[in-house]
């Protein structure tokens, strides 16, 4: 059974952007100043997908990738993503992909642009986005990809450690699956098992694979 929560995060709770199509919420976010991130991104990333997506799986932030396309999820930890939901048996053209945060944040050093993790304002202020495009796909499952997406969906008080693998049912909403941003897998090389988070990352989506049958 599905574990039910009290509280929500900025995402699913409040105020959000009204538009009547994903497209119309995509042209007003391409003027968004609600946060400062905008000012040194190169554009903004917003989510894609089918508008009948029954999963939504939602990341971060763009990194420099996608920062550079303007796409989410086209950098390496989406190409670990794209693996791991096929070896789960989910298809990746069928779900709707985001991120809690717009645009890159990062530090310059030197050429590099160092990612650098959004902080609870400018969580809070992008929710208006993701918000408005969950009240707009009214999907079966959100997938929260990490600690940022989750504090988004579902507030602070929900961990990603300890809720890792469930699926929690918000108040008269949709199910929220936990699990890790496959930017982990990329960062525990050489430190841990990779295999074996690896595949505890594809056992976690094929929990989806099975909800939506
Ligand atoms: S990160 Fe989100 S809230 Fe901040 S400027 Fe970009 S779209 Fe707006």
């Amino acid at each position: 059974m599905p574990k039910q929560l009290a509280k929500l995060g900025p995402a699913l709770a409040g105020e959000h952007a009204e538009a009547t199509t994903i497209a119309s919420l995509r042209r007003q976010a391409e003027g968004c100043e609600r946060c400062d991130l905008y000012k040194n991104a190169t554009q903004l990333v917003f989510g894609e997908g089918p508008v009948d997506a029954r999963v939504v799986l939602v990341g971060e932030q763009p990194g420099d990738r996608e920062d550079l396309a303007g796409r989410p999820f086209v950098g390496p930890a989406g190409r670990i993503l794209d693996e791991c939901l096929h070896e789960a048996g989910i298809d990746r053209s069928e779900c709707y992909l985001t991120n809690a945060v717009k645009h890159f944040k990062f530090e310059q050093r030197g050429k590099r642009r160092m990612h650098s993790r959004p902080n609870a304002g400018e969580i809070q202020a992008c929710a208006w986005w993701l918000g408005a495009e969950l009240d707009e796909l009214r999907p079966e499952i959100v997938v929260a990809l990490g600690a940022t997406a989750l504090m988004s969906l579902l507030g602070r008080s929900v961990g990603v450690t300890r809720n890792r693998g469930q699926l929690l049912t918000a108040p008269g909403g949709f199910s929220v699956l936990v699990t890790i941003h496959p930017s982990y897998l990329l960062r525990i090389r050489g430190r841990s098992d990779p295999e074996a988070e690896r595949a505890r990352f594809v056992d976690d989506l094929a929990k989806v694979a099975t909800r939506i049958g």
